[in-house]
């Protein structure tokens, strides 16, 4: 198809920028950008507001590139939270800028100081996380006070990364005469406040979500807790046609997921924090070139990367928060492509499929359980960990929380799941989203001491959450039996069978706990 030239022209995009983008056989520009666009040229700062895909970077792209005078120092910086996602921005405006080249540095830590000095001596843009640009600012080799244009990309995802002290450091490091823009899928209150003491005026622009409803098929299987994974290896071997991606809430799970398929035989990759750089872009390279088939990631490190051709979204783990879960099925059914995606819940995702349900009224359908055989997964007392310094779990898939202080992390599926959040250990205030709590009264436990997690090192994770089990339970007449989890810490969701109690159900009635019934 042939790009509609004028139809970006018409936005104020100028020819140089107009050349690449009929190279890149875009046809017509986005919805946020058609919105943002005239603004962010005009010189405004703006807050848009869009799902993953739906070209942000070419909007915030042409206002840096169109408005910056080269070789006279760092002109323009975008902060992102995560490195994948400075290299992606980095590699797009290489592209945009073909024809009117600049000199961009991609800072990001986990790598080498040396390379990005160098980088930074000549640069006119920097892209980068904020840990690593505050590292820089402090030795005095990022000098801020040439900015023109701010932009913060993603910026719901950096202040859920607790990133929000270095952001404002960085601001505070800008001229105030400046351009500022955000980004961000959604825009809740921090982020308005972010934007009220930081930005001069904002005018807000948002669009809705790309995906296109007739294209994208959204089903659930409700299975059994030790059926998960043996459904999911199931629903990879005979369905997915594509790229899948297979979502998961912690480090932990994926690693679970990932090292369990490909123990049964289904290649699979993995991408979260834990990993190092090298690991990481080496698991996108090859999920980019369709070496590899299926992609097993966390919310964070998945977030805002451009992935094309992904047909199949599972959700192993259902997010918990329902905006998560929009910002998972968003990455298929993109492109006039047809996409599918797959929740797979056991009773432990209840409260977050309820809410899922009830926050974003999506219709999502439920399909009858295959019978599958179960597959061995290595669970408490099993064989596979990975890693040098994870030694065997004998726990067998009890007493959670205890073995975990002993630096002893076991992959067993039973517990631990949900504590370790998303929080990724860097000390300071992070947020730790507490823990699905399930498995054990123990609940979701942060980690005490050292690794600057949790909000108080302690317990408190999300626990419970049976969702309507009366009356149908998702979708139907949740009438009196809706049960939400509660906050208390000690209480949780365990397994029967496991020697634990059923924890309590507590009904409510608009909003108010009416009962709080016991069952043994
Ligand atoms: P976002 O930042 O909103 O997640 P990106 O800027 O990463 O989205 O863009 C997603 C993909 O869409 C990229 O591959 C980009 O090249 C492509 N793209 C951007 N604008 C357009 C357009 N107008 N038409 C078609 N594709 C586009
Ligand atoms: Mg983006």
């Amino acid at each position: 198809m042939e790009t509609n030239v004028e139809s970006f022209r018409q936005l104020g995009i100028a020819e140089p920028i107009l050349k690449a983008i009929i190279e890149e056989k875009f046809e017509t520009p986005t919805e946020i950008q058609v919105k943002s666009i005239p603004l962010i040229l005009s010189g405004k700062d703006v807050i848009a507001a869009s799902a993953t895909g739906s070209g942000k970077t070419l909007a915030f792209g042409s206002g840096i590139i169109q408005a910056l005078e080269k070789g006279k120092g760092v002109r323009a910086l975008v902060v992102t939270p995560t490195r994948e996602l400075a290299d992606q921005v980095a590699g797009a405006l290489v592209k945009f800028s073909r024809y009117n080249p600049l000199k961009i540095a991609v800072i990001y830590g986990g790598v080498g100081m040396g390379f990005q000095l160098e980088n930074l001596r000549h640069a006119d843009v920097v892209v980068g996380t904020p840990g690593r640009l505050m590292d820089h600012i402090r030795r005095g080799s990022l000098k801020l006070g040439k900015i023109r244009t701010m932009i913060m990309d993603e910026a719901d995802l950096m202040l859920d990364m607790g990133f929000i002290e270095d952001i404002k450091k960085i601001l505070k490091e800008c001229p105030a005469e400046r351009q500022t823009l955000l980004f961000s899928a959604t825009i809740s209150s921090d982020i308005a406040k972010l934007a009220q003491r930081y930005m001069k005026s904002p005018v807000e622009v948002s669009a809705v979500s790309q995906v296109d409803p007739s294209k994208l098929m959204q089903v659930y299987y409700d299975v059994a807790d030790d059926m998960k994974f043996s459904v999911l290896a199931h629903l990879l071997k005979n369905e997915t046609s594509d790229l899948a991606m297979v979502f998961c809430n912690t480090k932990r799970s994926v690693d679970f997921v990932a090292k369990n398929l490909n123990r049964n035989g289904i290649d699979a990759s993995a991408i979260h924090g834990g990993y190092s750089q090298a690991q990481r872009n080496h698991t996108l390279s090859q999920f980019h070139n369709k070496r590899a088939q299926i992609m097993v990631c966390t919310d964070v490190a998945a977030r805002g990367l451009d992935i094309k051709g992904v047909s199949h979204v599972y959700n192993y783990d259902i997010p918990r928060e329902s905006k998560q879960y929009i910002h998972r099925i968003g990455r298929t059914a993109r492109a006039g492509n047809d996409g599918k995606a797959v929740s797979i819940l056991s009773p432990r995702d209840y409260g977050n499929f309820d809410a899922i349900l009830r926050y974003q009224r999506v219709k999502i359908a439920q399909e009858t359980t295959p019978q599958v055989t179960k597959l061995e997964a290595s669970k408490g007392g099993g064989k596979v960990l990975f890693g040098r310094d994870r030694r065997e779990c004998n726990c067998g898939g009890q007493g959670h929380g205890q073995h975990q202080h002993g630096g002893h992390e076991c992959a067993c599926e039973n517990h631990g799941e949900g504590q370790q959040g998303q929080s990724r250990g860097f000390g300071g205030p992070r947020r730790s989203y507490g823990g699905q709590g399930h498995g054990g009264s123990r609940g979701g436990q942060g980690r005490p001491g050292g690794y600057g997690q949790g909000r108080s090192g302690g317990f408190g994770g999300r626990s419970g959450g049976y969702g309507g089990r009366s009356g149908g339970r998702f979708g139907g007449n949740r009438e009196g039996g809706y049960s939400q989890g509660n906050r208390s810490g000690a209480s949780s969701q365990g397994k029967p069978g496991e020697g634990q109690r059923e924890p309590p159900m507590i009904i409510k009635r608009n909003g108010r706990v009416v009962r709080v019934k016991r069952r043994y």
